[in-house]
């Protein structure tokens, strides 16, 4: 049996003035920005925020210079995104095409697609949408349907992708497309990746409501769509191994134990400097859980500066993250009778009330968990 790599570390000290600077910038940003806002943590969505934190160089931190980056190590990036997501600040415009839609061009992309992208993206001023769901295909993404045919100097796109994030906001979707027939022998070959722009004709976006009636993700309906071969990423028929890298990034960051913190950080002061017995243990734990989970995320950051793969340990992170994310409401309910509300004027009911809605998605974006323990068996060599 083979046995996870995490090679634990601390962040390096010289981030810590990196750590000010982002806390200076977000107290004059959202000075005041309330628990009930910053529940939303990675799903809120501001364009201008975004715009203000390209001009600061925290987007696209880690890319080559000649691309708009910033050539930062992968742990400024990460002091970066756990200051932003601690606040709350609204960075879903630009958190996909940083996270993995970037990265995916850096590696697999053409010259003319790094040129063109990746400056505008690490601006802040370009965002992009994740298309791999659709109807019929979600744990079983090889199952995808959405056909490209070759038409002329690119491809004719027909199909639906589901559950597509910020479609409705965005520029651009790389999608995974369906570029030769299904073939069940092997499943994996005939998909190829694409960048899509959303604004062109015959895409159709209809958003869909969660379980709070928020509007954040979409049916994307391509018919007849032509994609010009220039936007294909990669070579044709490399889409699954592409997208399995690209996974490893999209699972492993802090964004998959952070998401329920503006909860946490109000339970702490509720309890006060003298909390209850209960109160004591299940904060203590929640903390200490925090704590090894974060440095299990860093190790990953380390891993994936370095080039390696970590997908079998980021399906662990991100499994493990989004079970303790989603035991936080459960917990505040349980220390505090305090109705969750999101009509009430106590700041700490309606936090309790977005996220005891939100949580359960938490588990279900990026890959179940049923789907991750099972990435998690083949990666150890248990199945
Ligand atoms: C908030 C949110 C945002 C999202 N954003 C995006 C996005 O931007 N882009 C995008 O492409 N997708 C997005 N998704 C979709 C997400 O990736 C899928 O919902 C997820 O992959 C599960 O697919 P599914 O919904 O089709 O469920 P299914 O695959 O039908 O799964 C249903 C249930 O069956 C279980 N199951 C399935 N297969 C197995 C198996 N082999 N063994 C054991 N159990 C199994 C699952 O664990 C799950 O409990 C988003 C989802 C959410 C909730």
């Amino acid at each position: 049996m083979r046995e996870f790599r995490f090679s634990l570390t601390d962040l390096p000290d010289k981030t810590e003035a990196l750590r000010q600077e982002v806390r200076d910038f977000l107290g004059r940003e959202l000075p005041g920005y309330s628990a009930s806002k910053r529940a939303a943590s990675w799903g809120g969505y501001s364009a201008e925020f975004s715009a203000k934190m390209g001009r600061q160089g925290w987007v696209g931190m880690t890319w080559p210079k000649k691309y708009g980056g910033h050539e930062r190590s992968a742990f400024e990036r990460y002091v970066v995104l756990e200051e932003m997501l601690a606040a709350g600040a609204p960075v879903s415009a630009h958190w996909i095409a940083d996270r993995q839609s970037g990265p995916l061009m850096l590696r697999f992309g053409t010259e003319e697609q790094r040129r063109r992208f990746l400056p505008l993206i690490a601006k802040g001023e370009c965002f992009f949408s994740i298309g791999m769901s659709e109807p019929d295909s979600g744990s079983d993404l090889a199952s995808v349907r959405t056909r490209a045919e070759r038409q002329g100097n690119g491809w004719r796109v027909n199909g639906t992708k589901l559950w597509t994030s910020n479609a409705h906001l965005n520029h651009f979707m790389i999608a995974l497309l369906r570029t030769r027939p299904n073939d069940e022998a092997s499943k994996h070959a005939g998909l190829t990746q694409f960048i899509v722009d959303l604004k062109s004709e015959g895409i159709t976006i209809r958003p869909i409501k969660d379980l709070s009636g928020r509007k954040h993700f979409n049916e994307v309906v391509f018919r007849d769509v032509f994609v010009p071969d220039e936007m294909r990423v990669g070579n044709e028929g490399d889409g699954w191994r592409q997208v399995s890298s690209e996974l490893a990034f999209e699972r492993s960051g802090p964004e998959r134990y952070l998401s329920a913190i503006a909860l946490l950080l109000e339970l702490i002061s509720l309890a006060g400097r003298a909390p209850g017995e209960m109160a004591a243990v299940e904060i203590g734990r929640l903390v200490s859980h925090l704590a090894t989970l974060r440095r299990m995320s860093i190790a990953l950051a380390a891993m994936l500066e370095a080039g390696e793969d970590p997908a079998t340990e980021a399906a662990l992170v991100k499994d493990l993250g989004t079970t303790y994310e989603q035991e936080i409401p459960e917990i505040a309910q349980r220390l505090f009778d305090i109705s969750p509300s999101e009509a009430a004027d106590d700041e700490y009911a309606r936090t309790l009330a977005y996220l005891m809605q939100t949580v359960p998605s938490f588990s279900l974006r990026g890959g179940t968990r049923e789907v991750l323990r099972g990435i998690i068996a083949r990666g150890l060599g248990l199945r």
